[in-house]
């Protein structure tokens, strides 16, 4: 068992469903930076809810969900693309609340002033992004009520993870569009299921495979399994993505930084692969030579 993602749908019903394990990929994504134990399970939750996420869009691009806050807490985020690679940092102070790994709730109660956003991004068309207000204990919570007031499809997710292993699992009740499927409905099967997904433990859906899980929750339900996908550690830098940023911040900051730091380096934070511009390739950026 390693890092994948299995969709289920609920046979002859509009529920649909997917399953996150990680495993691989979260210790290599942990290893980048020396985190404390709460900080590694809040990572491990969100990168388990990106890839749930990732799976309901059906564009080609990025999802990412990122945390800002003021406090000891500066900002994490995590992210997933339509190939399954996932990629995650976090930025923190050191607090004696972040020795505990519990759950999200552990580092999510320290945060003041804290904003959660979904941002979508195609690889063509237009940006979103969606603001969560961070009010409940947990990240799946959070994440849950978003779904009830913005999308309004009726959605569960549940989140846990260690500095190991990470799972997710997330059930939807799609919209129902025609009289036929109206009438076909079994009005007990959501809050039945609702009520089976809530029974599943955080050690089980870090531990056991996609098809125990759900063999465990929805074995009374005709489930259907469609192939599993592969989630892998990935990061999207590039040394194209390095030059973009240093024209960004112009002609003038690379000058100066060219004074004390030449060539320029530049550390991607999620992968520490290192880039370096030398004083020509910088300025060539610009259009301009060494003079
Ligand atoms: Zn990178």
């Amino acid at each position: 068992m390693s890092d994948l993602r299995q969709r289920f749908f609920i046979e002859n019903s509009p529920v649909r469903g997917e399953v996150v394990h990680l495993e691989h990929a979260l210790q290599t994504i942990l290893a980048q930076r020396d985190y404390a134990p709460a900080i590694q399970v809040l990572l491990g939750e969100m990168l388990s809810a990106t890839a749930l996420l990732a799976s309901t869009l059906k564009i080609k691009g990025r999802i990412s969900l990122q945390i800002q806050a003021s406090g000891t807490f500066k900002w994490g985020m995590a992210e997933c693309n339509h190939l399954g690679e996932i990629r995650a940092l976090a930025d923190y102070e050191e607090d004696p609340h972040f020795l505990q790994a519990e759950n999200s709730s552990t580092v999510l109660k320290t945060l003041q002033n804290p904003v959660l956003f979904i941002n979508i991004e195609p690889e063509f068309g237009e940006r979103y992004q969606g603001i969560v207000p961070l009010d409940q204990p947990t990240l799946a919570r959070c994440l849950m009520q978003y779904y009830d007031l913005s999308a309004q499809i009726p959605t569960r997710i549940i989140l846990a993870s260690t500095a190991e292993r990470a799972g997710g699992l997330l059930i939807q009740l799609l919209p129902r569009n025609s009289e036929e499927e109206q009438q076909r409905v079994d009005e007990d099967l959501w809050p039945r299921l609702t009520m089976l997904t809530e029974t599943i433990k955080p050690a089980e859906l870090t531990d056991l495979n996609a098809s125990e899980i759900l063999y465990r929750l929805y074995n009374e339900e005709e489930v259907r399994l469609p192939e599993v996908e592969v989630l892998q550690f990935g990061c999207t830098c590039s040394k194209a993505r390095c030059a973009t940023a240093l024209q960004q911040i112009g002609i003038v900051a690379v000058r100066e930084t060219l004074e004390h730091e030449n060539p320029i380096n530049m550390d991607c934070q999620f992968c520490n692969t290192h880039y370096s511009f030398s004083a020509e390739e910088a300025l060539g950026l610009f259009g301009e030579h060494l003079s």
